[in-house]
């Protein structure tokens, strides 16, 4: 097993990494910026130390500080959580040749699945169910292009290769804006991601957003964890997740699964990772993968009863899978919502003091966050201050312990998105499950 590992993150995927490791008896660095010394997992690491000052590129993104912190430690290996550098293949790459584990995929199959062209092209090759596109590039052939978008019917949408965050995207409803628009999003994604590479698909309407949770160890054992539905989003920010996905069937799940299990053994693929699709009209159409554990993976911890994290660190150290298929049965349903220190109705960040804490507990309820009455919220990072989890027998049950926790929270000093979750698990339609992407911008809007 890993000795002491080292966690290039903050907030509470630290903590929830941390909490791993101490299950593990793993030995654990800390690394922080100075706007973090007051930081939960900092406190409870075995060590600790500080990388820089607050601004992201100067600390949790400077590559050189984090692995001379682990060599300063002698960390053996490091967890790099979500976001960050969690998905830098350079920084896979360095800590691998500075003689480190990177808890996660090679670099080379980051890289690969970092390039949405090349990622959709091995996917399809491996039997997973792609959009209807351009299969490839879009080169300057403007006749060529109308062909493709004539194949394959508008609306289509012009996204960029290298693209991410929902960003570097344009929707095109007619021949007539088709080659204007093919230009426009060729000129951003230069600029925005240095990669002018752009492609083509058809645009879906009306999707749900689902998921599926893969473990894989590079040795050619991969398992699917079932799916999680992450439709409620706002501007393409995940509000509320679910596990597993209303109205899947458990046969549609098995496809599904076993097409995504099979595609990680063709790309030798290792660690946790997620495939996501565009679900519409009963069909999948994958989009992208995700090489790391994802905000939402304890929806699928909670119906699954395996411990993500622990797994992920399992196959980093080099051990085979040990568990099959046939030992992953979903039980009851887990919901997730994510409570972000800003303003209900703006939506603009609200950082500062934590003056007092209230948190909810009982039966089904998980709360993974790194907030405590006292703690400041820096302005410099990301807004979300925790996870609310609840687990029920099903859906029902999962919702309405969901009303009580969150009517239970209490979070004094900064504005925080506890109202619009309460009135998220008020509403009729999302009792009833399977809405699209755009009901909750829909409902905030109306
Ligand atoms: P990013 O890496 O920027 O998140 P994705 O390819 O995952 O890019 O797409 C982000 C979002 O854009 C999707 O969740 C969906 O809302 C929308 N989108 C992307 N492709 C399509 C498509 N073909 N049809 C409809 N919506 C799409």
């Amino acid at each position: 097993m890993i000795d002491k590992l080292l966690i290039a993150n903050r907030g509470e995927i630290a903590l929830r990494i941390l909490r791993a490791c101490k299950a593990m008896g793993i030995k654990t660095v800390a690394i922080h910026s100075t706007a973090d010394r007051n930081l939960k997992h900092v406190q409870l690491a075995d060590e600790r130390l500080c990388i820089g000052p607050a601004r992201s590129t100067d600390s949790y993104l400077n590559m050189s500080r984090i692995i001379a912190a682990a060599e300063v430690s002698g960390a053996t290996a490091i967890h790099p959580g979500y976001g960050f550098l969690s998905e830098n293949a350079d920084f896979a790459e360095l800590v691998e040749r500075s003689g480190l584990i990177f808890v996660g995929p090679k670099a080379q199959t980051i890289r690969l699945m970092g390039d949405k062209v090349s990622a959709i092209s091995a996917m399809r090759k491996a039997g997973v169910p792609c959009v209807p596109g351009s299969d490839g590039p879009l080169d300057g052939d403007e006749d060529k292009n109308k062909a493709h978008a004539k194949r394959i019917g508008y609306p289509v949408i012009i996204k960029s290769s290298g693209g991410g965050g929902g960003r570097g995207m344009r929707v095109v409803h007619s021949e007539a804006a088709l080659i204007n628009a093919i230009n426009l999003t060729r000129a951003e994604a230069k600029a925005a991601f240095d990669n002018d590479t752009v492609y083509m698909e058809k645009f879906l309407e009306n999707p749900r957003h689902i998921e599926v949770q893969v473990l894989a160890d590079g040795q050619g054992n991969a398992i699917h964890l079932g799916e999680r539905d992450c439709s409620m989003q706002r501007r393409h920010q995940k509000v509320v997740e679910e596990a597993p996905a209303p109205g899947i069937d458990e046969a549609t799940r098995q496809y599904i699964g076993e097409r995504c299990s099979r595609a990680c053994i063709e790309i030798e693929y290792r660690g946790a990772g997620t495939f996501e699709f565009l679900y519409e009209k009963g069909e999948f159409y994958f989009i992208e993968i995700n090489t790391r554990i994802q905000v939402e993976h304890t929806v699928t911890e909670m119906v699954t009863g395996v411990d993500l994290i622990k797994e992920q660190l399992k196959i980093a150290a080099g051990l085979p899978l040990s568990l099959q298929q046939d030992e992953i049965q979903l039980r009851g349903h887990a919901l997730e919502c994510r409570i972000n220190a800003e303003d209900p109705e703006r939506f603009l960040p609200s950082p500062g003091q934590i003056t007092d804490f209230y948190s909810p507990g009982g039966i089904g309820v998980r709360w993974d966050s790194h907030i405590y009455s006292g703690y400041t919220v820096p302005a410099y990072y990301d807004s979300m201050i925790g996870k609310l989890i609840t687990f029920g027998e099903n859906r029902e049950i999962a919702i309405a312990r969901m009303d009580c926790a969150l009517k239970e929270m209490s979070v004094e000093g900064i504005k925080t998105n506890i109202s619009l979750q309460q009135s998220i698990m008020q509403d009729e339609n999302f009792k009833r499950g399977g809405n699209n992407i755009h009901y909750l911008e829909a409902k905030l809007e109306g």
